[in-house]
């Protein structure tokens, strides 16, 4: 047995591995990835335009967008280390909204972004908008804006195959839990099961190789992401409980570019109307086994940044 090293520079190497390992196990299922060729391919609105937005007219300028996601979550944002290219359906998501932008494929590049930093990313500039299981809530608000929602997710909890005793979040008193550091899931087993041993990482994949090799007793987080790692290990994981939070996962944008956070989302409308935003659910998260629900409606809120 090994100790997962606390940087994040190995975490997906390490998990990447042991799911090359479990995949060559005698009857485990092959890996299942999106399906290059089922994904959509987004009508690229040429004329464009959206001068009143700053954010916007600097990608312009640049010729292209930066978009800031997770590289570590299967069927949501996930880098293939060999070729260097993302899929997913927060991915996918991020190609419609370029489209609507006036951004073809070739005019984008993704910039993976911990949960922790994707504030300080937005308000930096080093991303132009984030599209990676960020859940819109008042706090953030405050520093970002969001476009959204674009899928409901809830917090709930990964564990060994062979776990028996954890069935919700009243079950971890004294055990070790996963979570990522500035995660909402972390935070919520921070104020509201405090007799939980929290254990925190940048990534929850790191959390992932520390629940396989026994450091810890279960991972928790949204659902959309654990049954992507359940998944991808069927013997060795499984999601426990029903969901215990609400996460509204929406596009942050940088704070007061209220015409660019408008403009997503129309386009999220519009691509839930055109069939887009289903058919890029089922070739990704609906691989996954759970069919397409309705997306829930597009807030829109007033104000804010
Ligand atoms: N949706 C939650 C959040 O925004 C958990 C997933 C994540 O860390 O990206 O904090």
């Amino acid at each position: 047995m090994f100790r997962t090293p606390r940087v994040s520079a190995a975490p997906a190497v390490l998990l990447a591995l042991v799911l090359a390992v479990a995949c060559g196990k005698e009857g485990s299922p092959p890996g299942k990835g999106p399906a290059a060729e089922k994904l959509p391919h987004y009508q690229v609105d040429e004329g464009f335009k959206l001068p009143e937005s700053k954010t916007w007219t600097r990608a312009k300028k640049r010729g292209h967008l930066v978009v800031g996601v997770k590289e570590d979550q299967p069927y949501l944002g996930e880098k293939d280390p060999a070729s260097g290219g993302y899929s997913g359906f927060d991915i996918e998501i991020a190609r419609m909204m370029a489209a609507s932008l006036g951004f073809g494929p070739k005019s984008i590049r993704f910039k993976t972004i911990a949960s922790a930093n994707r504030e300080t990313a937005l308000q930096n500039g080093q991303i132009d908008f984030y599209v990676g299981t960020y859940t819109i809530n008042d706090n953030r608000k405050k520093l970002v804006g969001f476009a959204g929602p674009y899928y409901l997710a809830g917090q709930s909890l990964l564990v060994r195959a062979d776990e028996n005793d954890i069935h919700g979040p009243q079950d971890l008193d004294g055990r070790r839990v996963c979570s990522v550091t500035g995660s909402t899931p972390y935070q919520r087993i921070k104020d509201e099961f405090p007799k939980a041993v929290l254990v925190a990482y940048d990534t929850y994949s790191v959390c992932v190789d520390n629940l396989l090799t026994y450091q810890v007793d279960a991972v928790t987080t949204d659902d959309a992401i654990l049954i992507g790692y359940a998944a991808k290990l069927p013997h060795e994981l499984k999601v426990v409980g029903r969901p215990f939070s609400k996460e509204p996962y929406g596009i942050g944008v940088p704070n007061g570019d209220n015409a660019l956070r408008f403009a997503l989302d129309d386009a999220l409308e519009a691509r839930e109307k055109n069939g887009d935003w289903k058919k890029a659910y089922e070739a990704t998260l609906g691989l996954s086994g759970v069919p397409a629900p309705t997306p829930p409606p597009i807030d829109r809120y007033q104000g804010g940044s």
